[in-house]
């Protein structure tokens, strides 16, 4: 199929290893944009970082990237009462949230045909609550959802396993200072 035949996907992307792994499979299928909305990337240089890494995936694969500016003190307003939850708790909730929010409106404004995101690959991030948030903000968009879990079919590793073969770098917390702080996994 030609490029020009496939819907257009805004995916929202958090990560170089993870977008290599996910975006690199969703083209097969997809016109790939990616949205890099990550307030909750802490602090600023880890931001930087993630984001230039990011870049080079995208030159890599020849996807465009649009960065939308993190927001970060609203992130911090909204998540203050669960700053001490546990890793899938709350505070991932309103993340998650306000990152799939984001995305939708984006891809109404665009014209985009659907839009994930591909935090799904993480076995840290549950594929039915990202699901169930992403539809409802499609709906409230009016913009289809693509429902996914890229962690099956062994995704998790195979984003590991590219990115090392890359020399990517690899973060070890997911992203804000409390988890971090808490030493957990870096996707
Ligand atoms: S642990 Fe990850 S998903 Fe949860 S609030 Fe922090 S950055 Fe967001």
């Amino acid at each position: 199929m030609e490029d020009v035949d496939k819907p257009r996907l805004l995916a929202h992307v958090c990560c170089a290893p993870d977008a290599l792994y996910v975006v690199g499979l969703l083209r097969a299928e997809y016109r790939v944009t990616g949205f890099f909305y990550n307030p909750n990337i802490q602090p600023r240089d880890e931001y930087l970082l993630r984001l230039d890494e990011l870049n080079k995936v995208a030159r890599t694969l020849g996807f465009e990237l649009i960065e939308e500016p993190p927001d970060e003190e609203r992130w911090l307003n909204l998540t203050a009462k669960f700053r001490e939850d546990p890793e899938m708790g709350r505070r991932c909730l309103v993340c998650y949230a306000m990152r799939l929010e984001r995305t939708a409106a984006a891809a109404a404004r665009g014209g985009f045909d659907l839009f994930t995101t591909i935090m799904s690959v993480s076995p840290h991030k549950k594929a039915d609550v990202l699901n169930r948030m992403g539809l409802m903000f499609g709906r409230r968009r009016g913009v289809r959802f693509l429902e996914a879990n890229f962690k099956k079919k062994d995704g998790f590793k195979k984003s590991v396993d590219l990115s090392r073969a890359r020399g990517l770098y690899r973060q070890d917390y997911c992203g804000c200072l409390s988890s971090r702080r808490k030493g957990t996994h870096g996707s």
